[in-house]
């Protein structure tokens, strides 16, 4: 009985040895960063977990707004916010795997499902008390899209309209303030262009980049208007990578990564490739 009790004992004691080395093993630490779940920190470097100590950086996206983010010719996420985080995880020396889903779950899912988001995310008060941000990226400010022939030209023009946006982003909550509007909130940036062009919608909030890119894709139904002039007067915005709450090692190691790549002439080789082209 004794005898039993104590190889238990040594067994067990073996096993939560093993769960501490994950960083020795390239294999266990790629699992645990599969089996992250619930409300355990992906990026306590301190216990042994997290990206910095088992090789892995789980980035979540909303692969939805290109050129940013968009599902490739392959079925993969590419566009210019793929391509940085793949440089930043190379200067870290960490693996990237990216995950596909909601941009309105990605804050919410940080430190469970993944450890950080890159999805054209504006840095907002809200969201910092959820997450912490990286160093800035990317200017951007919201673009409203309206048919052809509509005759919206201004903030004013937009009071008790039913206006498209993708759910949970700024052009939604710039829609919450806008007198008697609706937003009618779309998951896929495409299903609100697409509602535009089928009169279900009165306009379309949404970055400017990729107004853009819809603005060419549909150049003879629809048109923009830039949400910075004197009609609109938005604010900008700025894009950050979204981290967990607290990790200073993990946001200065994300930071000094970025701030390499800009110095060395790779972001803007990644601008010209993916937002000028
Ligand atoms: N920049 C906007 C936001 O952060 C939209 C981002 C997006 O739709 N991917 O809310």
């Amino acid at each position: 009985m004794k005898k039993a009790a104590i190889a238990l004992l040594f067994t067990l004691t073996l096993a939560i040895a093993g769960c501490g080395n994950k960083a020795e093993d390239a294999d266990s630490s790629k699992k645990s960063a599969d089996d992250k779940t619930g409300s355990e920190s992906a990026a306590n470097t301190e216990n042994g977990e997290g990206p910095l100590a088992d090789g892995v950086l789980n980035v979540g996206t909303n692969a939805e707004f290109p050129p940013f983010e968009f599902v490739g010719d392959d079925g993969e996420p590419d566009g210019f916010d793929m391509a940085l985080i793949k440089a930043i995880g190379e200067k870290m020396g960490v693996e990237v795997t990216v995950e596909n889903m909601e941009f309105d779950s990605l804050v919410a899912s940080i430190g469970s499902k993944i450890d950080v988001a890159i999805a054209g995310m504006t840095i907002t008060d809200e969201r910092k008390n959820m997450v912490d941000f990286s160093d800035e990226y990317y200017e951007a400010v919201q673009y409203v899209i309206v048919p052809a022939d509509s005759e919206i030209a201004s903030a004013a023009d937009l009071e008790g309209k039913n206006i498209g946006v993708q759910l949970g982003t700024t052009g939604d909550f710039i829609v919450e303030d806008i007198k008697d509007a609706t937003a009618a909130q779309y998951n896929k940036a495409v299903d609100a262009v697409n509602d535009l062009r089928n009169g279900r919608v009165d306009a379309v909030i949404i970055d400017k980049n990729p107004a853009q890119v819809f603005g060419e894709q549909f150049k003879d139904e629809i048109k923009l208007f830039d949400g910075e002039s004197a009609e609109f007067g938005f604010e900008k915005e700025y894009y950050a990578i979204a981290l967990p709450k607290g990790d200073e090692e993990l946001a200065k190691s994300v930071n000094d990564a970025l701030a390499e790549i800009k110095a060395d002439g790779t972001f803007d080789e990644l601008v010209k490739q993916y937002i000028e082209n």
